[in-house]
């Protein structure tokens, strides 16, 4: 037995026992006469002891010898510490050490293994392993399977069966790009990697699954924004024999559970917005609402005066920010740069402070007289003391920036609060979405996603205008989940690849597996998929997935501790049937 206990474990209780523990070094401290070692593993830190009058010299002279992160035995018996440490749970006693083995040597590590550790981003990397072994790493990776196990648990109670599908598949449409492999027994033929389980799962309903879950990786080949990873987790779902609502009623209710058993969180029923309201009021499709702070447009109050930027803009809005008033000329100009950033793009931003006597100064005061602006102050809420920022431009457009600007300063202002969870549906997404670039349209979500019946009718008029029954579940401000009603007739599906601008070949080729068996009794279904590592994230209060994942991509996708991608030698290649042309 390498080990009767773990470096976290021993107590006053403890005391005379002889034990023997396993552990890294974490540092030591010697006196000449009497040395310290702190023994770590994944429990927690044990005091080792070793001391001239007690302990044998040659185990002294070894303790000496003892390097950080060195691997280590040692048995002894437990003692009580002279001085005791309030903040590590075993800090009443310490291990008076008789024997020692040194299991392994360690070189000096390339940062220090501590809470505060002064290794960069990318050396952490490098060397993950070592990173592991901090608190803040390896606490994530646990708490992260504290929420997995408890997603199990939740849909195992409500009788989702966990089902594995096939990584070497077919091209799922999430609007990704695809990871290929190529395949060596099928000559100048690819596998492609999913983008999610998305036909698997609508096919395991019509196998008559009826309620599928899986904890799942996902491969997207996207170009890395902040924060994602070309492989990602989902918890991906599917129900059969369901309307939207019962979808929703069991997510919410899986997500009520994880609040509940992972951060001891009560949250009553989940609101629920339109895609277009939350628009309207947020400029944002997975609004934070732990904030205030929402849209007033401005059209009514502040258009057909003489000032031409607004008569010319297609919306006008703002929003009141929170005791901003008293910002200095200064400060105000820092933040109309930040809105100007091409990141942001706005053109400019008009504001107005509501002073506490009840007057206003704005910045086009020559335009707009207290009554107007007294008229401002009410469609956006703000009160005496608040700041009114307002943009204007094409709708759209506009909306997002001043997204951009409300998140900035909620930010700023502390508004968002890490433990505070303010989930919401967000639901009636459009079907189809206008793609600039390519000139046609998209499906928003996926393609075999439900129109909602009675605007069926409008897919020939007015396709844009179309809604799906499309649901998002918002933590936050930030999307962790999304699912639909799907498609479940080979009709329905016909049109909708249509509107997609599919050929029927094309149609044919791709997704022909999915329309035969749609026409072998397809029962309805829909279903929804949960990223994983950004729930897990925002749960443990913070919002950099990176952090809750073993062995994170950098931002151009690289592992940089086993250096992938990585050129394969031209045996490989000629098996592969490829040549390598740069
Ligand atoms: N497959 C979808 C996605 O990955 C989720 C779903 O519709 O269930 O976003």
């Amino acid at each position: 037995m390498y080990r009767t206990h773990s470096n976290g474990e021993l107590r006053l209780t403890h005391v005379g026992q002889e034990v023997t523990l396993a552990g890294w070094v974490q540092k030591s401290r010697d006196k000449g006469f009497m040395i310290w070692v702190d023994l770590r593993d994944r429990y927690g830190i044990t005091q080792l002891i070793f001391d001239e009058e007690r302990t044998p010299k040659d185990i002294m002279e070894r303790a000496k010898a003892l390097g950080r992160e060195f691997v280590i035995q040692v048995t002894g018996e437990v003692i009580e510490r002279v001085s005791k440490n309030k903040n590590i749970a075993t800090g009443e006693v310490e291990i008076l050490v008789k024997e020692l083995t040194v299991l392994n040597k360690a070189k000096v590590p390339p940062f220090t293994i501590e809470d505060e550790t002064d290794g960069g981003d990318e050396l952490r990397m490098k060397y993950r392993y070592l990173d592991i072994r901090r608190n803040p790493v390896k606490n994530n990776l646990i708490f992260r399977h504290k929420v997995a196990q408890e997603v199990r648990n939740y849909l195992s109670k409500e009788g989702f069966i966990e089902v594995e599908t096939p990584y070497l598949i077919k091209s799922t449409p999430e609007g990704a790009r695809d990871f290929v492999v190529p395949s060596r027994m099928n000559e100048g033929q690819f596998y492609a990697l999913p983008q999610s389980p998305q036909t698997f799962k609508q096919l395991l309903m019509i196998g008559g699954m009826d309620k599928y879950f899986q904890i799942v990786k996902c491969f997207r080949d996207e170009d890395l924004r902040a924060d994602r990873q070309p492989e990602f987790t989902q918890i991906d779902c599917e129900m059969a024999f369901v309307e939207q609502e019962d979808i929703l009623t069991v997510f919410e209710g899986l997500t009520r559970h994880l609040l509940k058993e992972v951060n001891g969180v009560t949250v009553g029923d989940f609101p629920r917005m339109t895609f277009d309201e939350a628009m309207k009021r947020y400029g944002n499709d997975k609004p934070d609402i732990r904030f205030g702070m929402e849209f007033g447009e401005l059209n009514e109050v502040a258009k057909h005066k003489d000032f031409n930027v607004f008569n010319n803009a297609e919306l006008v809005v703002g929003i009141a920010v929170p005791g901003a008033a008293s910002y200095t000329r200064k400060e105000i100009d820092r933040l109309i740069d930040w809105v100007k950033r091409p990141q942001v793009g706005a053109l400019g931003m008009v504001y107005v402070k509501c002073n506490e006597d009840g007057t206003y100064k704005s910045s086009v005061d020559k335009f707009y007289n207290q009554e107007d602006l007294a008229l401002w102050a009410k469609a956006t809420g703000a009160k005496a003391g608040d700041l009114i920022c307002v943009l204007s431009g094409d709708t759209a457009k506009v909306r997002t920036q001043l997204s951009a600007l409300r998140m900035e300063l909620a930010e700023r202002l502390g508004l968002r609060k890490p433990s505070e969870f303010a989930p919401l549906w967000v639901v009636d997404f459009p079907l189809l979405e206008w793609d600039e670039e390519t000139e046609r349209y998209h499906a928003m979500h996926h393609p075999f996603t439900s129109p909602k019946p009675e605007d069926i009718a409008l897919l020939d008029t007015n396709p844009g205008k179309v809604r799906a029954n499309a649901y998002d579940l918002v933590l936050n401000g930030n999307e962790i989940g999304g699912g639909s009603i799907r498609i479940h007739d080979k009709e329905t599906q016909s049109l909708m690849f249509d509107h997609l601008g599919f050929t029927q070949e094309e149609a044919k080729k791709q997704f022909g597996f999915l329309m035969n068996a749609f026409e072998y009794g397809a029962p309805p279904h829909g279903g929804i998929a949960f990223g994983l590592d950004r729930l897990v994230a925002i749960l443990g209060g913070q919002e950099t997935i990176r952090d809750f994942i073993a062995f994170p991509k950098n931002n151009s996708g690289r592992d940089v501790m086993i250096d992938a991608p990585a050129t394969i030698d031209d045996e490989q290649l000629n098996e592969l049937h490829l040549k390598v042309e740069l």
